[in-house]
Formats: structure tokens, sequence, C-alpha cells
């Protein structure tokens, strides 16, 4: 059943959320969209990740009317439901509160690309949308406008929005733009200024990541 397989993607994201320490208790939220049916999966609002289960999982529809639900989802589902609506390339959606891209936040500052892996997965700096209340329309409005076409966004004073065409590459998103905000800060630490990458290498790295990061099999040798 389909709804089950969504269901078991974004808990499953959710739980790596937690063991990456890009967020604890029920800090962030996560969905993914089935556009074919329209239907998309959501964690629910105010369940630790500890205690979730696959069934807590929130099926609902695109104006966020639960089609199968057992709690309320999060708060933020407006914050995960516009990315849905406006880009069609758009089927995942990771929020967390990863805490060197928020110090970013903090500061009101993008995060620089300083390491290839940021390149491919973000093609650009992380801009920060201006401050909005969590779980309100605006909030979901800044971090829409502020990402634009990109594929992250960090909220001021808040956390991390990242997109991608499924969960895999949603989460990988936001892991690099954490890992990046991480490693600035610590060349920073040592009271040095990182060296980034240009704006052409990005781009070339980003092209290179959309076109050919695939998994790529062994041919088969059939033996005569
Ligand atoms: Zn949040």
């Amino acid at each position: 059943m389909f709804e089950q397989t969504l269901r078991e993607q974004v808990f499953e994201t959710a739980q790596n959320m937690v063991k990456d320490r890009l967020a604890y208790g029920a800090q962030g939220n996560v969905s993914a969209f089935d556009r074919q049916r329209g239907l998309v999966a959501i964690t629910p609002t105010a369940i630790p990740y500890a205690s979730m289960h696959v069934e807590d999982i929130v099926i609902l529809d695109l104006e966020g009317k639960l089609v199968d639900a057992l709690w309320r989802p999060t708060s933020e589902t407006e914050m995960h439901l516009v990315f849905y609506r406006q880009r069609l390339e758009v089927n995942a959606v990771v929020h967390c509160h990863a805490p060197y891209a928020t110090l970013f936040g903090v500061l009101n500052e993008p995060i620089p690309v300083a390491l290839t892996e940021a390149a491919m997965c973000l093609g650009g700096a992380v801009e920060v949308a201006p401050y909005r209340r969590p779980g309100t329309p605006e909030l979901a409005e800044v971090a829409y406008e502020t990402m634009r076409h990109g594929v992250a966004v960090v909220l001021a004073q808040h956390g991390l929005l990242a997109v991608g065409v499924d969960l895999s590459q949603a989460y990988d998103t936001a892991m690099a733009a954490e890992t990046s905000a991480r490693i600035v800060y610590m060349a920073r630490a040592m009271g040095r200024e990182p060296q980034l990458l240009s704006e052409q290498e990005i781009h070339e790295m980003r092209r290179l990541y959309l076109s050919g990061y695939h998994p790529k099999p062994v041919p088969v040798i059939k033996e005569e």
C-alpha cells in the first residue's frame, strides 16, 4: 500500500534527523509527496521521535485536509505544502533545527559554500529568511520566497529547511548545509576565514551532481 511506504520513508528520515543530530525531541518535521495521488505523508505535531511509530505519520492532501490520520499534523504543514503546490519538481521537504546552520540564522548570514558536497547538493549559498513566528502562514511565505528556485533556506532564529525530488535528496541537502556551516564555524574558531569554492566551480559541481550522481551498477558479464 503506497501510503504505508511513504509513511515508512518519512518515519525513517525523521529518525535519521535525530541520529545525525539535526534535531532532538519533537523538533523539526518531514514530509513526502506522492504527486500522482496528490497525497502527502507528514510527521505529526509534538510527538517525540523516540516514541513515534510509522502509523503516527499523517496522510493529508495538498489543501491540508486529513485523509488518514491518528494525530494532528505538524504545525508547519503549510511550509511543506507551499513547495508541493508551487514547485513541480519538489516531492520531499525536510525541516530541522540543525545547530550550525541555525547559528548562521542567528547571525543573519548566508551559509557559504565551503565544501564540494555543498556545491553539489546546494548549488549556492543558503540564504536566511527573515524571522517569522513558527507555525504561521507568514513563516511559510518567507521560507518559500527566500528559497525561490533554490533547495534550502535558513529560518532566522529557528532552523533549516531543505527540499528535493525525493527524501534522500532533501536529506542530503540538509546535511550538506549543516556540514558546510559547521566547517565554516570551525575555521573561524581557529581564527581563519575559510577558502570558498568559486561560483564557476559551484555551478559545474552542481551540474555534474544533477546529471550523473546516482548508483551505477557494474554490468554483469555473462560467461559463454
Ligand atoms: Zn522548527
